[in-house]
């Protein structure tokens, strides 16, 4: 199979000569009426119906008991592990094959990524590799789970679902249990992944979702925190909208809060992207059924979701069979107006997480020069 062919392919599939992105949004429903409707009725910021309405709309698609719109999935990810008390000088355990927010957020909040290699099953945390570091390197003491080297608590266990592709998480649950870690989900590319009948993001403690332009559905930017508990989920509320206890004029606040909600306008693009939600997921798994079926038998391993789950395809992926073939097509694709990309540069590659601990992480090094993202746009969705 030559590069020239995965184009053809490629073009035929999208039906277009022109440029084909990585990953497009797809409006077709009631998105321009909702978003002037905010514009008519001067709603486009704090105040507004459509972000109570995303939220309940979050809520009974993926069965969350609390979901709370903010205004990135960066700042879902941070609130995450604010709430679940992840602290100046604490560790939490990672992927370093993840998109470079996932340690953003820790840095910024003065704790720093463990890096754990990825599983073959599911290219997210492998348990077997977790299990292995944290006997090696763990200890757990009258003050929770420790660092046998630096002595840093290791608060919690993070999880990315790369592409959409759900976790081992039954597994990375025991491990969080056993060790008496936080569990929060990475669930940023995840919307509509099922893990065994439940959704990526309500499985751990916290679960962080976006809605950025290239996610599978978009609000302009966006995200929103699950949480697995009401109460928690009232918590990440209060804390995200400058927590201010409610009073007919007086301006109180009872501890330092954020402002991250999402605004009405954003809201309001996210009520109608989630009208579409289930058309969208299954375009996307068309889509990767008819790549798996090219792919089949050549050189080329297409990216599969693991045996137990059900994923939203957000983005497919190959693996390629050697570094030049995946240079090759890198650069061939990219010249040629598709447009292709490799995997993220692992975390530990990155100037600031460069001295970061991690344990062993030859498969995530073997994907990053073999596996490449190729175009995942919805197909077109009728209404
Ligand atoms: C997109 C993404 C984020 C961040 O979401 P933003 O909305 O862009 O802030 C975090 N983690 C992963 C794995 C992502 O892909």
């Amino acid at each position: 199979m030559n590069i020239e062919h995965i184009c053809q392919f490629i073009r035929d599939t999208f039906q277009t000569d022109e440029f084909v992105p990585l990953h497009a949004p797809t409006f077709v429903g009631n998105e321009k009426r909702y978003v002037m409707d905010t514009i008519d009725s001067t709603f486009v910021s704090s105040v507004g119906k459509y972000v109570d309405e995303f939220e309940q709309k979050i809520e009974s698609f993926t069965q969350s008991p609390k979901a709370v719109a903010v205004v990135n999935g960066s700042a879902a990810l941070q609130m995450a592990l604010y709430s679940a008390g992840v602290k100046q000088g604490d560790l939490v355990l990672t992927q370093a094959l993840t998109f470079v927010a996932t340690c953003n957020v820790l840095y910024h909040l003065g704790a720093q990524p463990i890096f754990i290699d990825v599983s073959e099953t599911s290219l997210s945390l492998c348990p077997n590799a977790l299990e292995r570091y944290l006997n090696q390197h763990a200890t757990i003491t009258e003050r929770g789970c420790i660092h046998k080297t630096t002595g840093q608590r290791i608060k919690a266990l993070m999880p990315m679902h790369t592409f959409g592709h759900p976790a081992e998480m039954d597994e990375l649950g025991v491990i969080s249990k056993k060790w008496q870690l936080q569990l929060i989900e990475d669930a940023a590319e995840s919307l509509g992944s099922m893990y065994k009948g439940r959704h990526t993001g309500t499985i751990g403690d916290f679960g962080a979702i976006s809605f950025n332009g290239n996610k599978i559905i978009t609000t302009g930017g966006g995200g929103v925190v699950l949480c697995a508990s009401s109460e928690a989920g009232q918590h990440v509320k209060h804390i995200t909208t400058t927590a201010k206890v409610p009073h007919a004029f007086e301006f109180y606040h009872d501890e330092p809060g954020f402002n991250h909600r999402l605004p009405n306008i954003n809201a309001a693009l996210g009520c109608a992207q989630m009208e579409v939600i289930n058309e969208l997921i299954a375009s996307k798994r068309v889509l990767a059924m008819q790549y798996r079926e090219f792919f089949a038998g050549s050189d080329f391993q297409f990216v599969e979701e693991p045996c137990y789950a059900k994923s939203n395809y957000w983005l497919n992926a190959v693996i390629c069979p050697s570094v030049e073939s995946r240079n090759t097509l890198l650069n061939e694709t990219n010249s040629h107006g598709v447009m292709t990309r490799p995997v993220w540069t692992l975390m530990h590659h990155l100037p600031m997480f460069k001295n970061a601990l991690r344990g062993d992480l030859s498969y995530s090094q073997w994907l990053s020069q073999h596996l490449v993202n190729i175009p995942s746009s919805a197909l077109c969705v009728d209404r």
